[in-house]
């Protein structure tokens, strides 16, 4: 049989690897901006406070303001809702801050300036990044009264233009490299559904959503049915195939929001978010009865067993998927091709 195709991943599963894990639940953008945003508000407040002692109470407010406004971004991040919103906020703000300085205060902010074209790119979208620091770059150029001489103008515009042509394309890498990181260590490479540690994340998103807000939610584990007999008889090769057409099957059946997982070898979990008993034992035989046995080899349609549990209240995920296992192995001793839930 010719060479296997892979079934792109769902919605759900393109957002869990994309997620940073568990142990490091704060992104490299998010550590930049509250490293910069510290030592912003920390040295920036001290040129206040200089500044106020000075007598230069209109620099002084500047930078008071600016402090303030860097805390904003900082303070939203702490929300799960919000993280996102922060990054953007946040070089909105070092921008405006860094233009106001430079203009208004100081030309201390052309340095300032070189720092925010950095900060920019290792923070934001590649199309955000780019839009804040020619607005940054192009203002400040403009504005040849902040140089010392013609040379300390190109100068400074030359090198905002190479820090921010080297750290785009730096971060273009990086971001590849992390996403083919992340695919390579969450998808199955021959089914190209999630694996094992993807599907562990996500069963333990759901535990986590039943004990915040009461959802439910429904799994099932699939196991084909004397798979070992088609190795045996067509070569491995068909068995891999027959892997790929019956994933390919079932991911084309499956909501966006359902978790698909090959758990390993010829067995597969289907996640149904929010599914409680009633609806899983409404639905899921039709499912079942639908999907099993539509794939064949030339010895005839490939079935599989099924075993349903729904998540119960205080159940951890590796006790809710041993109940889906148990009554799998129920579904295989009386006769295989079907599916049973397990009672509780
Ligand atoms: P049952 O109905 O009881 O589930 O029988 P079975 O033959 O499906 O189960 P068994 O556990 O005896 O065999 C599973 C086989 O799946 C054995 C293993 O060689 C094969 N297998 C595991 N991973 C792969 C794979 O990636 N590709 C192929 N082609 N075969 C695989
Ligand atoms: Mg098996
Ligand atoms: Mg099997």
């Amino acid at each position: 049989m010719s060479q296997t195709d892979t079934v792109e991943p769902s919605m759900a599963q393109h957002e869990l690897a994309a997620r940073p894990s568990v142990a490091s639940r704060r992104s490299l953008e998010e550590s930049v901006m509250y490293m910069v945003g510290l030592i912003c508000a920390a040295v920036v407040g001290g040129f206040a406070v200089y500044r106020w002692y000075s007598g230069e109470y209109h620099g002084a407010l500047i930078n008071v303001g600016i402090v303030a406004a860097v805390a904003v971004p900082m303070l939203l991040g702490f929300s799960q809702r919000y993280r996102h919103v922060a990054l953007y906020l946040f070089g909105c703000t070092i921008s405006a801050g860094c233009l106001i300085s430079a203009l208004f205060v100081s030309n201390n902010g052309l340095l300032w300036a070189l720092m925010v074209l950095l900060v920019n790119t290792l923070t934001l979208s590649r199309r955000w990044a780019l839009g804040l620091n020619i607005i940054v770059i192009v203002t400040l150029s403009a504005s040849a009264h902040l140089y010392l001489s013609p040379l300390h103008h190109v100068s400074w515009s030359t090198v905002a233009l190479l820090i921010c042509g080297f750290s785009l394309m730096s971060m273009d890498q990086l971001r590849a490299q992390r996403q083919l990181l992340a695919t390579q260590a969450n998808v199955d490479p021959l089914t190209g559904v999630g694996n094992r540690r993807m599907m562990h994340r996500h069963l333990q998103d759901i535990v986590a959503d039943r004990r915040r807000e009461h959802n439910r939610g429904t799994l099932m584990v699939l196991d084909i049915d004397h798979f070992k007999n088609i190795n045996d008889s067509h070569g491995h090769d068909v068995g891999d195939q027959v892997l790929v057409d019956i994933t390919r099957s079932i991911a084309g059946s499956l909501r966006a929001e359902d978790g698909f997982y090959r758990m390993g070898g010829e067995e597969f979990v289907i996640l149904f978010p929010g599914m409680d008993t009633a609806t899983a034992r409404s639905e899921l035989p039709a499912l079942h009865d639908r999907l099993s046995g539509r794939v064949s080899t030339s010895d005839g349609p490939v079935s599989f067993s099924a075993g349903v549990a729904t998540l119960q209240n205080g159940e951890d995920w590796s006790h809710w998927l041993a109940r889906a296992d148990r009554v799998l192995y129920n579904a295989k001793s009386e006769g295989r091709n079907q599916l049973r839930f397990s009672d509780g």
